[in-house]
């Protein structure tokens, strides 16, 4: 890949949009009112807003190693808090993929230094999840359902923050899982149920 490449990419696209709407920057530079929080991970090949088919200032993104919420890290909690308190946007998106590093690292024994911390998080939803994932002998089957059973667990981490149970309950902000299929382009809803994945947590982490 030629680095130099991409100020010629930026230039025709540039134009390109001018083409269509002169005053197209202009607009943007005015401000942003996404209605979706997008959390995905940062692989090269899932790329948020070219697979939705959404254009610049409808959805607010946060990316990292396999899609994580951990409540821990500042930087996604203060994403989730600009998000919800000040954008005001009514769905959050936690949007994992198969055939993710992040999670197969995690489902290995190998030390891999500052990522342990980071992938100790995705070992916790395996260990919460143990008996489901152990009883399913296919390694690649396995591996594809602690993606799936990784956003679910990313998606309640969401509904533990105090600002995303208060918009639930007063705009009921929306959270959804989903999972992006690299083997054929498809964008997979979950369809997670949130009602049965918290009735028996929400007594504990209910913060109202
Ligand atoms: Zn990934």
């Amino acid at each position: 890949m030629d680095i130099s490449k991409i100020f010629k990419n930026n230039e025709e696209w540039v134009q390109k949009k001018l083409n269509v709407q002169p005053d197209y920057f202009n607009n943007l530079s005015k401000g942003q009112t996404p209605d979706i929080l997008y959390i995905g991970c940062s692989d090269s090949r899932v790329t948020a807003e070219e697979l939705m088919g959404v254009a610049p200032g409808e959805v607010f993104v946060l990316r990292n190693i396999a899609n994580m919420v951990p409540n821990t890290d500042l930087g996604v909690m203060s994403v989730i808090n600009y998000a919800v308190m000040h954008l005001k946007v009514n769905h959050i998106v936690v949007c994992g993929h198969y055939y993710c590093g992040g999670v197969q690292a995690a489902m290995k024994s190998a030390d891999l230094g500052i990522l342990n911390p980071w992938l100790r998080n995705i070992r916790d939803v395996y260990r919460t999840h143990r008996d489901e994932l152990n009883a399913i002998t296919d390694e690649e089957a396995r591996y594809k359902r602690l993606v799936e059973l990784n956003v679910e667990e990313q998606c309640i981490n969401v509904i533990k923050t105090a600002e995303v149970q208060k918009a639930r309950t007063e705009r009921n902000l929306t959270v959804h899982g989903w999972v992006f299929d690299i083997h054929s382009g498809k964008l997979i809803d979950l369809e997670i149920d949130f009602i049965k994945a918290l009735e028996n947590i929400m007594e504990i982490y209910r913060l109202d």
